[in-house]
């Protein structure tokens, strides 16, 4: 059993008053509300490493498993309620602990923003004093682990926000928040931008949906929702012991995003090539603006980002392109079910000496193919429970595919053979095959797998 879980953002339309957007007010109230939780989150993070004692106190329970009694540490449920009597006054503990009145401090805050306020301090003081504890093991003298901050992205619980989706136009959504204008909480609408897509993913029956968080950016505000999904997915070793296993192996390149091939029973039943659409070129030229641009400006200006729009729109593209091909890749694995998803284990590519915009532009082109990675992963298990492998990359693209034995690259010049090692074509000398190189990486990638060739499983070394 694995869990799968996937976050979708809903942006918040917070464009000027004259263009449909929300107006200031509410954009200011979003800011109020972020605020005064990062003061909350401040006072309880205080109050807890004033109490550190009691974060790591062990109770005793009975456990019904091993019937008999049990220590443990407090749970982060116990620790809240222990934290709202000590510090919240109610009829049944008319005196908080003298100097922690969070009533006093912080007069009608909703007491969902409270809890979700403790929870998360009670996250940051635990990890602030476990990595404390070990800097002090450690007995180094640098990196003594600093206070935690205050600042974190609010998390909305239900009875703070309510998503209302039931108007008849796509175009007209709501959100309804729960924010503070200064003076007092209420209840604010704020329109956001969604499409048909989002609201089918949001409403999907087979993902549950948990409590979402507020984004709040220098140009933006995002709500963004978790979902998850449970997974029964086989392990690899006994999808091993299926003779009738499919195996979807990808080879990652640049101009070549992605090369697919399936194999079943030892025969390679279907590839698929995803090109990049001309995504490396159009990404160099933006980035050899950007290096002429920085090369005439002279020395940046500290603290300042430049070409913001540009270095934005690159992320994107690349952004757009992974979650693409990744889509390609998780859509094959669903035409047969129950099949493993093969990926070289990504290696660390040093980038060599060149110009600054093309150093830039193979930086950019490496993050791309993890990213890819990544999200087909992610897609592929989501969607049907493909597990991924991640087989030895030793020599894919440079050993034959079909003998096994070393051969070599090159490509087509004015009508001329020229032997280079980042060729497009692959050639072996000991059985003349001639075949696209990437096609016979994807395809090493299967061999690989299954410990063909010069691909021999290591043995483990003992002690
Ligand atoms: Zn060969």
């Amino acid at each position: 059993m694995g869990q799968a879980t996937r976050t979708t953002k809903l942006l918040l339309h917070l464009g000027k008053r004259d263009q449909g957007g929300a107006n200031a007010d509410k954009q200011a109230a979003l800011t109020a509300t972020v605020e005064i939780l990062n003061r909350a989150r401040a006072f309880y993070i205080d109050f807890f490493l004033a109490y550190a004692d009691k974060l790591a106190e062990r109770v005793h329970y009975y456990s019904e498993e091993h019937l008999e009694m049990r220590e443990r540490t407090i749970s982060a449920n116990e620790l809240l309620t222990w934290a709202e009597a000590c510090t919240v006054e109610t009829e049944a503990h008319p005196h908080p602990s003298s100097g922690w009145s969070f009533s006093e401090r912080f007069p009608d805050l909703p007491f969902i923003y409270r809890r979700s306020v403790i929870k998360d301090a009670i996250g940051k003081a635990r990890s602030y004093l476990s990595h404390r504890a070990q800097w002090e093991k450690s007995g180094k003298k640098k990196g003594k682990p600093g206070l935690p901050g205050n600042s974190d992205h609010p998390t909305l619980y239900q009875g703070t926000y309510s998503l209302q989706m039931e108007s008849a136009e796509v175009k007209q959504r709501f959100v309804r928040l729960k924010v503070y204008d200064g003076k007092a909480w209420r209840w604010v609408n704020y329109p956001v931008v969604c499409s048909r897509y989002f609201e089918q993913r949001l409403h999907d029956e087979t993902w549950e949906q948990q409590s979402p968080i507020l984004v709040l950016r220098a140009q933006s505000a995002e709500l963004h929702v978790p979902q998850s999904k449970k997974i029964t997915a086989k392990k690899v070793k006994d999808s091993k012991l299926d003779a009738d296993l499919v195996t979807v192996a990808i080879d990652l390149n640049v101009r070549n995003l992605a090369v697919i091939t399936v194999r079943q029973h030892g025969i390679i039943i279907e590839t698929v090539f995803v090109t990049d659409h001309g995504l490396d070129q159009l990404r160099y030229r933006h980035l050899r603006r950007i290096a002429k641009k920085q090369w005439l400006s002279g020395k940046p200006v500290k603290g300042e980002h430049s070409n913001q729009q540009l270095w934005r729109h690159i992320d994107h593209m690349n952004e757009d392109a992974a979650h693409k091909v990744a889509r390609i890749i998780a859509n094959v694995c669903a035409r047969y079910p129950g099949c493993v998803l093969l990926f070289e284990r990504l290696r660390k590519i040093r980038v060599g000496r060149a110009s600054t915009s093309r150093r830039m532009n193979r930086k950019r082109a490496n993050q791309l193919r993890g990213k890819i990675n990544q999200y087909a992963r992610e897609k592929a298990f989501a969607a049907c429970g493909t597990v991924t492998v991640e087989v030895n990359p030793h020599g894919t693209s440079q050993y034959c595919s079909r003998c096994g034995q070393l051969g070599e690259r090159f490509s087509f010049q004015h009508g001329k053979r020229i032997r280079v090692k980042w060729g497009k074509l692959f050639w072996c000398p000991h059985c003349h095959y001639e075949v696209n190189a990437d096609w016979n990486a994807s395809v090493n990638v299967q061999h690989s797998f299954f410990s063909e060739f010069h691909w021999q499983p290591r043995f483990k070394r003992s002690g």
